[in-house]
């Protein structure tokens, strides 16, 4: 019975590792998640420009193949005037209708190019600014892990020498339970309830944990109770 009491004495300076090492785990993973939040935004932002520079690309061909066809009809029109003739100066005159729509057709487009670019340079600035933020939360996410992972390891060779004394079924199921219920399997009888999950607990389980002679567990949330 002396055992078991003093492997439960014991068994609260595991768990004080335990929560510790949860504790330092969750700093890492909020750090990680930060990370990965402002390198989406980084990857969504590169997506954009990219997106945006293929329909640049597209305007600009456009219009080439649209100076193409002017240069085309400007020919036309001039063989045509260089025949001298009536029928030739009307079908000239046909043309310089196309030439005056394509040309105008060129405006909007060179507007549109125009309007591209200055919203390229605009995704280019955030991109810039994003991948600055990147970095720097990069760095810290960096810093706090490698100190956070020193302070587990510091942790993990305390818990190994405090484990040894544990009697071995008491350290089995705090194992258990602490899959569950990361840094608290161990918790305290709080009156007639767990303090834990605040679950009322039956007179007879109230005695048994003041004996502490026996493993003995909250019925609602699976914890080992102790006074
Ligand atoms: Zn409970």
């Amino acid at each position: 019975m002396a055992e078991f009491a003093e492997s439960l004495d014991l068994l609260w300076g595991v768990q004080k590792h335990d929560s510790q090492i949860v504790r330092e785990q969750e700093r890492i993973a909020k750090a990680s998640k930060a990370q990965a939040h402002e390198q989406a935004k980084v990857d969504e932002t590169q997506a954009t420009l990219k997106s945006q520079q293929e329909k640049l690309r597209q305007l600009k061909n456009e219009h080439k193949e649209l100076e193409g066809e002017l240069h085309r009809l400007d020919e036309r029109v001039n063989q045509l005037d260089a025949q001298g003739t009536e029928a030739g100066s009307q079908a000239a005159a046909k043309q310089r209708i196309k030439i005056d729509e394509l040309e105008t057709a060129g405006l909007e487009l060179l507007s549109l190019i125009s309007d591209q670019e200055s919203a390229i340079e605009l995704t280019r600035s955030e991109l810039a600014t994003r991948t600055n933020v990147l970095e720097g939360v990069a760095k810290t996410t960096k810093e706090v892990t490698e100190a956070a992972q020193a302070v587990i390891n510091q942790h993990v060779a305390e818990r190994t020498e405090a484990v040894k004394l544990v009697v071995p079924e008491l350290l089995h199921v705090y194992d258990e339970v602490q899959h569950r219920h990361p840094g608290s399997a161990l918790c305290h009888q709080n009156g007639e309830f767990c303090n834990a999950c605040q679950g009322e607990l039956r007179a007879q389980t109230q005695m048994q944990i003041k004996a502490r002679a026996e493993i003995i567990r909250c019925p609602h949330c699976l914890r080992i109770l102790d006074v």
